[in-house]
Protein backbone atom coordinates (compact mmCIF):
# COMPACT_ATOMS: atom_id res chain seq x y z
CA UNK A 1 0.00 0.00 0.00
CA UNK A 2 1.64 3.67 -0.95
CA UNK A 3 0.39 6.61 0.06
CA UNK A 4 -0.84 9.75 -2.26
CA UNK A 5 2.27 12.53 -3.10
CA UNK A 6 2.02 14.84 -0.42
CA UNK A 7 2.69 18.30 -0.71
CA UNK A 8 6.18 20.11 0.11
CA UNK A 9 6.40 20.59 3.84
CA UNK A 10 3.17 18.31 4.14
CA UNK A 11 3.08 15.39 6.62
CA UNK A 12 5.08 12.07 5.32
CA UNK A 13 7.69 14.42 3.31
CA UNK A 14 11.52 15.01 4.70
CA UNK A 15 10.77 18.45 6.35
CA UNK A 16 7.73 17.01 8.37
CA UNK A 17 8.30 12.90 8.56
CA UNK A 18 4.93 10.95 9.69
CA UNK A 19 6.05 9.61 13.33
CA UNK A 20 4.50 6.59 14.63
CA UNK A 21 4.99 5.02 17.85
CA UNK A 22 3.68 1.43 17.56
CA UNK A 23 3.48 -0.53 21.37
CA UNK A 24 4.33 -3.48 21.30
CA UNK A 25 7.07 -5.59 19.11
CA UNK A 26 5.32 -9.14 18.20
CA UNK A 27 3.92 -9.89 15.06
CA UNK A 28 1.54 -7.31 14.41
CA UNK A 29 3.72 -4.71 16.05
CA UNK A 30 6.48 -5.56 13.66
CA UNK A 31 4.58 -5.51 10.70
CA UNK A 32 2.33 -2.51 11.29
CA UNK A 33 6.00 -1.08 11.74
CA UNK A 34 6.63 -2.67 7.78
CA UNK A 35 3.57 -1.24 6.24
CA UNK A 36 4.40 1.77 7.57
CA UNK A 37 8.28 1.69 6.00
CA UNK A 38 6.87 0.43 2.95
CA UNK A 39 4.20 3.48 2.41
CA UNK A 40 6.37 5.71 0.47
CA UNK A 41 6.50 8.44 2.88
CA UNK A 42 9.18 10.28 4.95
CA UNK A 43 8.15 8.06 8.26
CA UNK A 44 9.85 7.37 11.70
CA UNK A 45 8.77 4.68 13.65
CA UNK A 46 9.54 3.83 17.33
CA UNK A 47 8.89 0.16 18.20
CA UNK A 48 7.81 0.67 22.22
CA UNK A 49 8.52 -2.58 24.17
CA UNK A 50 7.81 -3.49 27.99
CA UNK A 51 10.41 -5.92 27.77
CA UNK A 52 13.92 -5.63 27.21
CA UNK A 53 13.40 -8.41 24.47
CA UNK A 54 11.23 -8.40 21.36
CA UNK A 55 9.07 -10.61 18.93
CA UNK A 56 6.03 -11.07 21.95
CA UNK A 57 4.26 -14.12 20.95
CA UNK A 58 6.95 -15.53 18.49
CA UNK A 59 9.15 -16.01 21.40
CA UNK A 60 6.76 -16.49 24.29
CA UNK A 61 4.22 -18.40 22.58
CA UNK A 62 5.22 -20.02 20.35
CA UNK A 63 6.47 -23.86 21.06
CA UNK A 64 10.13 -24.35 21.43
CA UNK A 65 10.19 -27.84 19.36
CA UNK A 66 8.82 -25.61 16.56
CA UNK A 67 11.41 -23.78 15.69
CA UNK A 68 11.11 -23.01 12.13
CA UNK A 69 8.20 -21.15 12.97
CA UNK A 70 10.69 -18.71 14.89
CA UNK A 71 12.55 -18.07 11.71
CA UNK A 72 9.73 -15.27 11.04
CA UNK A 73 12.57 -12.78 13.20
CA UNK A 74 15.00 -12.47 10.28
CA UNK A 75 12.12 -11.03 8.77
CA UNK A 76 11.42 -8.68 11.83
CA UNK A 77 15.03 -7.78 12.41
CA UNK A 78 14.98 -6.62 8.96
CA UNK A 79 12.60 -4.34 9.89
CA UNK A 80 13.98 -2.81 13.46
CA UNK A 81 17.59 -2.28 11.35
CA UNK A 82 15.42 -0.16 8.66
CA UNK A 83 17.34 3.25 9.99
CA UNK A 84 13.69 5.24 10.17
CA UNK A 85 12.75 2.22 13.36
CA UNK A 86 13.56 2.68 16.48
CA UNK A 87 13.84 -0.30 18.83
CA UNK A 88 12.85 1.01 22.89
CA UNK A 89 12.54 -1.60 24.72
CA UNK A 90 12.02 -1.77 28.18
CA UNK A 91 8.93 0.96 28.01
CA UNK A 92 5.52 0.53 28.70
CA UNK A 93 2.46 2.43 28.01
CA UNK A 94 0.86 2.56 31.25
CA UNK A 95 4.55 2.43 33.19
CA UNK A 96 7.21 4.80 32.05
CA UNK A 97 4.54 6.72 29.37
CA UNK A 98 0.99 7.27 29.80
CA UNK A 99 -1.43 7.26 26.85
CA UNK A 100 -1.48 11.33 26.73
CA UNK A 101 2.46 11.84 26.77
CA UNK A 102 2.70 9.08 23.57
CA UNK A 103 -0.44 11.19 21.69
CA UNK A 104 1.46 14.39 22.67
CA UNK A 105 4.75 12.75 20.94
CA UNK A 106 3.58 11.16 18.11
CA UNK A 107 0.74 11.79 15.18
CA UNK A 108 -0.16 8.28 15.36
CA UNK A 109 0.39 5.43 17.69
CA UNK A 110 -0.59 1.70 16.31
CA UNK A 111 -1.24 0.11 19.56
CA UNK A 112 0.13 -3.97 19.15
CA UNK A 113 -0.10 -5.19 22.55
CA UNK A 114 -1.50 -8.70 22.21
CA UNK A 115 -3.21 -10.60 24.24
CA UNK A 116 -1.67 -11.92 27.55
CA UNK A 117 -4.90 -12.46 29.68
CA UNK A 118 -6.51 -16.23 29.51
CA UNK A 119 -9.71 -16.71 29.90
CA UNK A 120 -11.47 -19.01 32.92
CA UNK A 121 -14.16 -22.03 32.53
CA UNK A 122 -16.14 -20.44 34.96
CA UNK A 123 -16.75 -23.24 37.27
CA UNK A 124 -16.52 -24.47 41.02
CA UNK A 125 -13.29 -25.72 42.12
CA UNK A 126 -10.89 -23.50 39.20
CA UNK A 127 -9.13 -21.93 42.29
CA UNK A 128 -7.64 -25.38 43.26
CA UNK A 129 -4.05 -26.00 43.30
CA UNK A 130 -3.10 -28.33 40.66
CA UNK A 131 -5.72 -26.32 37.86
CA UNK A 132 -3.51 -23.87 35.55
CA UNK A 133 -4.07 -21.42 32.38
CA UNK A 134 -2.87 -23.20 29.87
CA UNK A 135 -0.75 -19.73 28.81
CA UNK A 136 1.12 -19.62 32.14
CA UNK A 137 2.57 -23.00 31.29
CA UNK A 138 3.38 -22.03 28.00
CA UNK A 139 4.97 -18.71 29.40
CA UNK A 140 6.83 -20.45 31.94
CA UNK A 141 8.48 -23.29 29.63
CA UNK A 142 9.34 -20.25 27.44
CA UNK A 143 10.61 -18.32 29.20
CA UNK A 144 8.74 -15.18 30.08
CA UNK A 145 9.52 -13.28 33.03
CA UNK A 146 5.62 -13.51 34.65
CA UNK A 147 5.45 -17.05 34.54
CA UNK A 148 9.30 -18.18 35.54
CA UNK A 149 8.56 -18.47 39.20
CA UNK A 150 5.74 -20.54 38.64
CA UNK A 151 5.30 -24.26 39.43
CA UNK A 152 3.63 -27.00 37.95
CA UNK A 153 3.12 -30.45 39.93
CA UNK A 154 4.31 -33.01 37.30
CA UNK A 155 4.53 -35.69 40.04
CA UNK A 156 0.69 -36.41 38.65
CA UNK A 157 0.12 -39.32 36.85
CA UNK A 158 -3.33 -37.74 35.03
CA UNK A 159 -3.05 -35.02 33.88
CA UNK A 160 -6.46 -32.63 31.18
CA UNK A 161 -5.96 -30.03 29.04
CA UNK A 162 -9.35 -28.04 28.81
CA UNK A 163 -10.19 -26.89 25.21
CA UNK A 164 -9.35 -28.19 21.58
CA UNK A 165 -7.14 -25.55 19.95
CA UNK A 166 -3.53 -25.20 19.27
CA UNK A 167 -2.64 -24.26 22.54
CA UNK A 168 -4.14 -27.30 24.03
CA UNK A 169 -2.16 -29.92 21.42
CA UNK A 170 0.95 -27.64 22.26
CA UNK A 171 0.20 -28.14 26.14
CA UNK A 172 -0.21 -32.30 25.74
CA UNK A 173 2.86 -32.26 23.25
CA UNK A 174 5.53 -30.60 25.57
CA UNK A 175 3.83 -33.19 28.52
CA UNK A 176 4.46 -35.59 26.61
CA UNK A 177 7.70 -35.61 24.39
CA UNK A 178 10.61 -37.13 25.24
CA UNK A 179 12.67 -34.41 26.67
CA UNK A 180 16.09 -35.89 24.87
CA UNK A 181 13.79 -34.37 22.00
CA UNK A 182 13.31 -31.10 23.25
CA UNK A 183 17.03 -30.67 25.23
CA UNK A 184 18.53 -28.92 22.59
CA UNK A 185 15.98 -26.19 21.29
CA UNK A 186 15.20 -23.19 23.59
CA UNK A 187 13.11 -24.59 26.26
CA UNK A 188 13.94 -23.07 29.57
CA UNK A 189 16.23 -25.26 31.52
CA UNK A 190 13.78 -25.18 34.48
CA UNK A 191 10.94 -26.16 32.29
CA UNK A 192 13.36 -28.97 31.26
CA UNK A 193 14.62 -30.37 34.53
CA UNK A 194 10.99 -30.59 35.73
CA UNK A 195 9.73 -31.91 32.51
CA UNK A 196 12.45 -35.11 32.82
CA UNK A 197 11.26 -35.92 36.26
CA UNK A 198 7.84 -35.71 35.22
CA UNK A 199 5.34 -38.65 36.33
CA UNK A 200 2.20 -37.73 33.97
CA UNK A 201 1.44 -41.43 31.67
CA UNK A 202 -2.31 -39.76 31.01
CA UNK A 203 -3.26 -36.80 29.31
CA UNK A 204 -6.98 -36.34 28.99
CA UNK A 205 -7.70 -33.74 25.53
CA UNK A 206 -11.43 -32.21 26.76
CA UNK A 207 -13.57 -30.41 24.37
CA UNK A 208 -17.13 -29.51 24.36
CA UNK A 209 -17.74 -30.12 20.36
CA UNK A 210 -17.39 -32.57 17.85
CA UNK A 211 -13.93 -33.30 15.67
CA UNK A 212 -15.36 -30.69 13.06
CA UNK A 213 -15.69 -27.78 15.57
CA UNK A 214 -12.33 -28.50 16.86
CA UNK A 215 -9.58 -25.54 16.20
CA UNK A 216 -6.84 -26.77 15.70
CA UNK A 217 -4.64 -27.86 12.61
CA UNK A 218 -4.33 -31.15 11.39
CA UNK A 219 0.03 -30.68 11.08
CA UNK A 220 -0.79 -29.99 14.96
CA UNK A 221 -2.97 -32.97 14.91
CA UNK A 222 -0.93 -35.26 13.42
CA UNK A 223 2.10 -34.87 15.34
CA UNK A 224 -0.29 -35.89 18.63
CA UNK A 225 0.33 -39.51 17.20
CA UNK A 226 3.84 -39.68 16.88
CA UNK A 227 4.91 -39.01 20.32
CA UNK A 228 7.22 -42.09 21.14
CA UNK A 229 5.51 -43.89 24.04
CA UNK A 230 2.13 -42.53 23.69
CA UNK A 231 -0.80 -43.74 22.09
CA UNK A 232 -3.95 -41.47 21.06
CA UNK A 233 -7.46 -42.76 22.21
CA UNK A 234 -9.99 -41.73 20.34
CA UNK A 235 -13.94 -43.51 20.73
CA UNK A 236 -15.14 -43.90 17.43
CA UNK A 237 -18.61 -43.36 18.56
CA UNK A 238 -17.33 -39.32 18.88
CA UNK A 239 -16.04 -39.53 15.28
CA UNK A 240 -20.06 -40.07 14.09
CA UNK A 241 -21.22 -37.01 12.67
CA UNK A 242 -24.30 -35.14 12.86
CA UNK A 243 -25.89 -33.84 9.05
CA UNK A 244 -25.38 -30.66 9.96
CA UNK A 245 -21.72 -31.25 11.17
CA UNK A 246 -21.44 -33.19 7.35
CA UNK A 247 -22.35 -30.00 5.68
CA UNK A 248 -19.97 -28.17 7.58
CA UNK A 249 -17.07 -30.36 5.75
CA UNK A 250 -17.98 -28.45 2.91
CA UNK A 251 -18.21 -24.56 4.14
CA UNK A 252 -15.14 -22.61 4.03
CA UNK A 253 -15.16 -21.64 7.91
CA UNK A 254 -14.16 -25.24 8.24
CA UNK A 255 -11.43 -25.90 6.12
CA UNK A 256 -9.23 -27.83 8.52
CA UNK A 257 -12.02 -30.49 9.51
CA UNK A 258 -12.02 -32.92 6.80
CA UNK A 259 -8.08 -33.61 7.48
CA UNK A 260 -8.37 -33.87 11.61
CA UNK A 261 -11.23 -36.35 10.74
CA UNK A 262 -9.12 -38.36 8.89
CA UNK A 263 -6.27 -38.50 11.49
CA UNK A 264 -8.82 -39.19 14.30
CA UNK A 265 -10.08 -41.82 12.83
CA UNK A 266 -6.34 -43.33 12.01
CA UNK A 267 -6.20 -42.59 15.90
CA UNK A 268 -9.41 -44.33 16.42
CA UNK A 269 -7.94 -47.33 14.60
CA UNK A 270 -4.71 -47.09 16.28
CA UNK A 271 -4.01 -50.88 18.43
CA UNK A 272 -0.95 -50.56 19.64
CA UNK A 273 0.19 -50.77 22.98
CA UNK A 274 1.75 -48.05 25.11
CA UNK A 275 2.37 -47.18 28.72
CA UNK A 276 1.14 -43.63 28.24
CA UNK A 277 -2.75 -42.48 26.84
CA UNK A 278 -3.62 -39.72 25.13
CA UNK A 279 -6.98 -39.48 25.50
CA UNK A 280 -8.94 -37.18 23.36
CA UNK A 281 -12.44 -36.63 24.46
CA UNK A 282 -15.44 -35.18 22.21
CA UNK A 283 -18.94 -33.18 23.65
CA UNK A 284 -17.44 -33.48 27.05
CA UNK A 285 -17.16 -30.44 29.17
CA UNK A 286 -15.75 -29.75 32.77
CA UNK A 287 -19.05 -28.39 35.13
CA UNK A 288 -16.80 -28.58 38.53
CA UNK A 289 -13.63 -29.49 39.84
CA UNK A 290 -13.24 -30.80 43.25
CA UNK A 291 -10.70 -31.65 45.79
CA UNK A 292 -9.53 -30.42 49.07
CA UNK A 293 -6.83 -27.16 48.51
CA UNK A 294 -5.48 -29.81 45.63
CA UNK A 295 -7.42 -30.91 42.49
CA UNK A 296 -8.56 -34.12 43.07
CA UNK A 297 -11.18 -35.20 40.13
CA UNK A 298 -13.64 -33.21 37.93
CA UNK A 299 -16.95 -33.68 36.76
CA UNK A 300 -18.00 -33.71 33.03
CA UNK A 301 -20.99 -33.76 31.27
CA UNK A 302 -21.85 -34.61 28.22
CA UNK A 303 -22.60 -32.52 25.44
CA UNK A 304 -24.62 -32.39 22.35
CA UNK A 305 -24.62 -30.17 19.07
CA UNK A 306 -27.35 -27.60 18.68
CA UNK A 307 -27.70 -25.11 16.22
CA UNK A 308 -27.81 -24.80 11.91
CA UNK A 309 -24.56 -25.79 10.23
CA UNK A 310 -21.67 -23.57 10.65
CA UNK A 311 -23.16 -22.56 14.00
CA UNK A 312 -23.74 -25.31 16.32
CA UNK A 313 -23.30 -24.45 20.04
CA UNK A 314 -22.30 -27.61 22.83
CA UNK A 315 -25.57 -27.66 24.57
CA UNK A 316 -25.20 -29.94 28.36
CA UNK A 317 -27.48 -33.43 28.39
CA UNK A 318 -27.66 -34.18 32.22
CA UNK A 319 -25.56 -36.88 31.71
CA UNK A 320 -22.76 -36.93 34.22
CA UNK A 321 -18.84 -38.69 34.68
CA UNK A 322 -15.95 -38.03 37.19
CA UNK A 323 -12.65 -38.24 36.10
CA UNK A 324 -9.22 -38.57 38.47
CA UNK A 325 -6.98 -35.76 38.01
CA UNK A 326 -4.31 -33.95 39.56
CA UNK A 327 -3.50 -31.33 37.18
CA UNK A 328 -5.60 -29.49 34.87
CA UNK A 329 -4.73 -26.77 32.56
CA UNK A 330 -7.32 -24.84 31.14
CA UNK A 331 -6.60 -23.77 27.29
CA UNK A 332 -10.28 -22.01 26.43
CA UNK A 333 -8.14 -19.10 24.75
CA UNK A 334 -6.64 -15.64 25.30
CA UNK A 335 -7.94 -12.43 26.44
CA UNK A 336 -6.46 -9.02 25.69
CA UNK A 337 -6.03 -6.46 28.77
CA UNK A 338 -7.36 -3.42 29.18
CA UNK A 339 -4.61 -0.43 27.96
CA UNK A 340 -4.58 2.27 30.17
CA UNK A 341 -6.86 5.67 28.86
CA UNK A 342 -8.15 3.62 25.54
CA UNK A 343 -11.49 2.75 25.50
CA UNK A 344 -12.05 -0.88 26.00
CA UNK A 345 -14.74 -3.51 25.10
CA UNK A 346 -15.08 -5.91 27.93
CA UNK A 347 -16.93 -8.48 26.35
CA UNK A 348 -14.59 -9.11 23.66
CA UNK A 349 -10.98 -8.21 25.70
CA UNK A 350 -10.46 -5.89 22.67
CA UNK A 351 -10.27 -2.62 22.17
CA UNK A 352 -13.27 -1.17 20.33
CA UNK A 353 -12.01 -0.42 16.71
CA UNK A 354 -13.09 0.23 13.14
CA UNK A 355 -10.41 -0.98 10.45
CA UNK A 356 -8.02 -0.56 12.92
CA UNK A 357 -9.37 2.73 14.23
CA UNK A 358 -9.36 2.96 18.20
CA UNK A 359 -12.87 3.99 19.04
CA UNK A 360 -13.69 6.21 21.53
CA UNK A 361 -18.16 5.76 21.01
CA UNK A 362 -19.71 3.69 18.32
CA UNK A 363 -18.81 6.27 15.31
CA UNK A 364 -16.07 8.70 16.88
CA UNK A 365 -12.47 7.23 16.21
CA UNK A 366 -10.08 8.34 18.88
CA UNK A 367 -7.84 10.87 16.35
CA UNK A 368 -4.43 9.52 15.58
CA UNK A 369 -5.39 5.63 17.22
CA UNK A 370 -5.23 2.62 16.03
CA UNK A 371 -5.32 -1.16 17.39
CA UNK A 372 -3.49 -4.32 15.29
CA UNK A 373 -2.95 -7.85 16.25
CA UNK A 374 -5.01 -9.78 19.15
CA UNK A 375 -5.96 -6.50 21.17
CA UNK A 376 -7.81 -5.59 17.49
CA UNK A 377 -9.72 -8.86 16.59
CA UNK A 378 -8.62 -11.34 19.76
CA UNK A 379 -6.94 -14.04 19.60
CA UNK A 380 -7.17 -16.22 16.56
CA UNK A 381 -5.31 -17.16 13.32
CA UNK A 382 -1.66 -17.91 12.55
CA UNK A 383 1.60 -15.17 12.83
CA UNK A 384 1.18 -14.34 8.98
CA UNK A 385 -2.40 -13.53 10.10
CA UNK A 386 -1.04 -10.54 11.86
CA UNK A 387 0.62 -9.02 8.52
CA UNK A 388 -2.82 -8.81 7.07
CA UNK A 389 -4.33 -7.65 10.40
CA UNK A 390 -1.51 -4.70 9.82
CA UNK A 391 -2.11 -3.89 7.04
CA UNK A 392 -5.57 -2.69 7.08
CA UNK A 393 -4.94 -0.46 10.03
CA UNK A 394 -1.51 1.04 8.36
CA UNK A 395 -3.98 1.87 5.70
CA UNK A 396 -7.00 3.34 7.95
CA UNK A 397 -3.80 5.81 9.40
CA UNK A 398 -3.02 6.70 5.96
CA UNK A 399 -6.47 7.46 4.96
CA UNK A 400 -6.08 9.30 8.16
CA UNK A 401 -3.19 11.56 7.33
CA UNK A 402 -4.68 14.98 6.93
CA UNK A 403 -6.70 15.05 9.75
CA UNK A 404 -3.80 13.99 12.27
CA UNK A 405 -2.54 16.54 14.20
CA UNK A 406 1.18 18.22 13.72
CA UNK A 407 3.37 19.29 14.34
CA UNK A 408 4.78 16.40 16.81
CA UNK A 409 8.27 16.00 18.48
CA UNK A 410 8.50 11.91 17.93
CA UNK A 411 11.06 10.29 19.36
CA UNK A 412 13.59 13.04 20.39
CA UNK A 413 11.10 13.89 22.75
CA UNK A 414 10.41 10.53 23.83
CA UNK A 415 14.40 10.00 24.22
CA UNK A 416 14.13 13.30 26.56
CA UNK A 417 11.50 12.30 28.89
CA UNK A 418 13.07 8.73 29.30
CA UNK A 419 16.30 10.33 30.16
CA UNK A 420 14.88 12.94 32.45
CA UNK A 421 13.52 9.73 33.91
CA UNK A 422 17.01 8.42 34.34
CA UNK A 423 15.08 5.28 32.49
CA UNK A 424 17.11 2.81 31.13
CA UNK A 425 16.08 2.08 27.39
CA UNK A 426 17.18 -1.04 25.85
CA UNK A 427 18.13 -0.53 21.77
CA UNK A 428 18.32 -3.15 19.49
CA UNK A 429 22.17 -3.72 19.36
CA UNK A 430 21.35 -4.20 23.45
CA UNK A 431 18.88 -6.77 22.50
CA UNK A 432 21.21 -8.20 19.91
CA UNK A 433 23.30 -8.33 22.67
CA UNK A 434 21.31 -10.33 25.20
CA UNK A 435 20.68 -13.10 21.79
CA UNK A 436 24.24 -13.28 21.93
CA UNK A 437 24.59 -14.10 25.74
CA UNK A 438 21.35 -16.44 25.75
CA UNK A 439 22.92 -18.27 22.76
CA UNK A 440 26.31 -18.95 24.73
CA UNK A 441 24.28 -20.06 27.77
CA UNK A 442 22.87 -22.28 25.51
CA UNK A 443 26.06 -23.70 24.01
CA UNK A 444 27.08 -24.18 27.27
CA UNK A 445 24.34 -26.44 28.13
CA UNK A 446 24.26 -28.00 24.54
CA UNK A 447 21.00 -25.91 23.53
CA UNK A 448 20.04 -23.45 21.21
CA UNK A 449 19.44 -20.79 23.23
CA UNK A 450 19.11 -20.93 27.34
CA UNK A 451 16.85 -17.54 27.95
CA UNK A 452 17.19 -15.10 30.59
CA UNK A 453 14.11 -15.50 32.58
CA UNK A 454 14.11 -12.44 34.75
CA UNK A 455 14.25 -8.98 33.39
CA UNK A 456 17.45 -7.69 35.49
CA UNK A 457 19.42 -10.29 33.92
CA UNK A 458 18.58 -9.32 30.67
CA UNK A 459 19.43 -5.87 31.58
CA UNK A 460 23.13 -6.70 32.88
CA UNK A 461 23.10 -8.89 29.25
CA UNK A 462 22.27 -5.33 27.49
CA UNK A 463 25.23 -3.54 29.26
CA UNK A 464 27.51 -5.63 26.33
CA UNK A 465 26.36 -2.64 24.35
CA UNK A 466 25.83 0.99 25.23
CA UNK A 467 22.75 1.18 27.10
CA UNK A 468 21.21 4.66 25.60
CA UNK A 469 19.91 5.23 22.25
CA UNK A 470 21.83 7.97 20.58
CA UNK A 471 20.04 11.09 19.68
CA UNK A 472 17.44 11.17 17.24
P1 LIG B 1 -8.58 -21.35 20.04
O1 LIG B 1 -8.03 -21.87 18.78
O2 LIG B 1 -9.57 -20.24 19.96
O3 LIG B 1 -9.23 -22.58 20.84
C1 LIG B 1 -9.91 -22.36 22.04
C2 LIG B 1 -10.65 -23.63 22.40
O4 LIG B 1 -11.24 -23.43 23.69
C3 LIG B 1 -11.81 -23.98 21.47
O5 LIG B 1 -11.79 -25.36 21.25
C4 LIG B 1 -13.05 -23.58 22.28
O6 LIG B 1 -14.19 -24.34 22.02
C5 LIG B 1 -12.57 -23.90 23.67
N1 LIG B 1 -13.36 -23.24 24.71
C6 LIG B 1 -13.59 -21.93 24.85
N2 LIG B 1 -14.33 -21.71 25.96
C7 LIG B 1 -14.56 -22.92 26.50
C8 LIG B 1 -15.25 -23.37 27.66
N3 LIG B 1 -15.84 -22.50 28.48
N4 LIG B 1 -15.29 -24.69 27.93
C9 LIG B 1 -14.68 -25.58 27.11
N5 LIG B 1 -14.00 -25.23 26.00
C10 LIG B 1 -13.95 -23.91 25.70
O7 LIG B 1 -7.46 -20.78 21.02
P2 LIG B 1 -5.96 -21.24 21.36
O8 LIG B 1 -5.76 -22.68 21.30
O9 LIG B 1 -5.66 -20.51 22.63
O10 LIG B 1 -5.09 -20.59 20.18
C11 LIG B 1 -5.06 -19.17 19.97
C12 LIG B 1 -4.56 -18.89 18.56
O11 LIG B 1 -3.17 -19.20 18.44
C13 LIG B 1 -5.27 -19.73 17.51
O12 LIG B 1 -5.48 -18.97 16.37
C14 LIG B 1 -4.26 -20.83 17.24
O13 LIG B 1 -4.39 -21.45 15.98
C15 LIG B 1 -2.95 -20.07 17.37
N6 LIG B 1 -1.85 -21.01 17.64
C16 LIG B 1 -1.22 -21.57 16.58
C17 LIG B 1 -0.21 -22.48 16.80
C18 LIG B 1 0.47 -23.10 15.61
O14 LIG B 1 0.27 -22.65 14.48
N7 LIG B 1 1.25 -24.16 15.79
C19 LIG B 1 0.16 -22.86 18.09
C20 LIG B 1 -0.51 -22.28 19.16
C21 LIG B 1 -1.53 -21.35 18.93
P3 LIG B 1 -15.38 -23.76 21.13
O15 LIG B 1 -14.85 -23.81 19.73
O16 LIG B 1 -16.51 -24.66 21.41
O17 LIG B 1 -15.61 -22.34 21.59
Amino acid sequence: MTAQAPGTNALGTPGQPLRVAVVGSGPGGFYAAEALLACGLAVEVDLIERLPVPYGLVRFGVAPDHAKLKSVTAVFDGIARDPRCRFFGNVALGRELSAEQLAAMYHAVVVAVGADADRKLGIDGEHLAGVHAAGDFVGWYNGKPECAAMCFDLSQDVAVVVGQGNVAIDVCRILAKPVEDLRRTDITQHALDALAASRVREIHLIGRRGPVQARFTPKELRELGTLPGWRPIVDPASLVLNEESRQELALAGFVHASKNCEILHSFAAHSGEAARVLHLHFYQAPVALQGSGRLHSLTLEKQRLAGPAGDQRSVPTGERSSLRAGLLFRSVGYRGCAVPGLPFDTRTGTLSHRDGRVMAAPGTAMKGWYATGWIKRGPTGVIGSNRLDSVETVASLLKDLPALDTPKPGRTALLALLNAMGHRVVTFDNWLAIERAEQERGHALNKVAEKFVRVPDMLVAAAAQPSQPAPA
